[in-house]
């Protein structure tokens, strides 16, 4: 496993059709990030943690997780942290944790100033920090260290401690980018992307050499054999490459502008709606492979569906007639890039998943 998303919430601003409001959970080989945490997500990852268990037959350790990354402040993206802040500390969580999201630049501004007020969105997360904070989402309350970071797109600033010099890097073996959307308030698209690592060590090249001279070489030293150099290097295979996952959060189409393996885009609409789209700054499922192209991704998959669909047939067909590797997501699903770059999406069933 390279990199696997836990896809929990399809909809977009309502439960709707079966489907939940936006939340997913992203596994690497060394942490957790969550991006988005609508209403009910706790709940919907106690579902998909014990399917994970019966099905999958391992657990998500939610004691990796270092980091929610919010991509913007509406509710459907945001009203189930505070509660699930809270789970974490009754499960004893000790580690830092940061939740981390986009503001105007006039909030992050007013921060500095530590003065004055900005005209701010109902919806702007610098809001709903303050009100999480008050009623008891603080490292005191909770017994862990919780870090809460806003962004403008330029600039950090993490509460109670001032501007930051960078993007806070909680996810071992992994970086985190924010890269500006077009939505109607504030929002960011997350990349994550792994760091190559390296080749596995060749154990057949080595089979003829004194088991310590294994170690060493497997060790990355280098070793003197019958007057030879032998480099720890050239008993491993190619170096493993990084893999990269965008996840858009709500926005207009063809606004992210970096390349990715993988592409998690939102497609509200279909094109008969695309009107509706350009104003509320939504993409349809067309828009949604139109990024996917502009930015270079090999694989895209949906999300956020309108209530108004019933399930995501021609949404699929539509973005499938512009890009070559799409997939549709429902609850539950999982999507897993593997080593090799190719993409996995495993279809959530009541009885596990299947491969599609
Ligand atoms: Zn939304």
């Amino acid at each position: 496993m390279s990199l696997e998303l836990h896809v929990l919430g399809t909809s977009s601003a309502r439960p709707a059709q079966g489907r939940s409001v936006s939340g997913s959970l992203l596994e690497t080989l060394e942490g957790i990030v969550v991006i988005d945490c609508g209403e009910g997500f706790q709940n919907r990852l106690v579902e998909h943690r014990k399917a994970m268990k019966e099905h999958a037959g391992r657990r998500i350790k939610v004691s990796r997780l270092s980091a929610i990354l919010l991509t913007h402040g509406h509710l459907d993206h945001t009203w189930g942290v505070l509660p699930w802040l809270q789970t974490l500390a009754l499960d004893g969580r000790k580690d830092e944790l940061f939740v981390i999201g986009p503001t105007s630049p006039e909030v992050i501004d007013t921060l500095i100033e530590g003065e004055g007020e900005a005209e701010v969105d109902p919806s702007d997360l610098v809001i709903q920090y303050d009100m999480w904070i008050d009623l008891g989402a603080t490292t005191e309350t909770l017994g862990y260290e919780l870090s809460f970071v806003l962004g403008d797109g330029e600039r950090w600033y993490q509460l109670g401690k001032g501007l930051l010099e960078e993007l806070p890097q909680p996810l071992k073996g992994a970086e985190i980018s924010a890269h500006t959307t077009a939505h109607t308030i504030p929002s960011f698209a997350w990349k994550i992307s792994n760091s190559d690592r390296l080749g596995k060590f060749n154990r057949e090249k080595s089979a003829d050499l004194p088991m310590e001279m294994r170690t060493k070489l497997a060790n990355g030293e280098d070793v003197q054999h019958d007057g030879e150099t032998l480099l720890a290097k050239d008993f491993r295979d190619e170096p493993r490459l990084g893999h990269s996952i965008i996840v858009s959060g709500d926005t207009a189409e063809r606004s992210i502008d970096t390349d990715c393996d993988l592409l998690i885009h939102e497609a509200t609409f279909l094109e008969t709606h695309a009107a509706l789209a350009d104003d509320h700054l939504h993409s349809t499922a067309a828009g949604a492979a139109r990024t996917a192209v502009a930015c270079e991704a090999k694989h895209l998959a949906l999300t956020h569906y309108s209530g108004r669909l019933e399930d995501h047939t021609l949404s699929l067909d539509e973005a499938r007639s512009i890009h070559a590797s799409v997939v549709a997501c429902g609850d539950g699903d999982r999507l897993r890039l593997e080593e090799d770059g190719s993409l996995s999406h495993m279809v959530k069933t009541d009885n596990g998943w299947l491969t599609s």
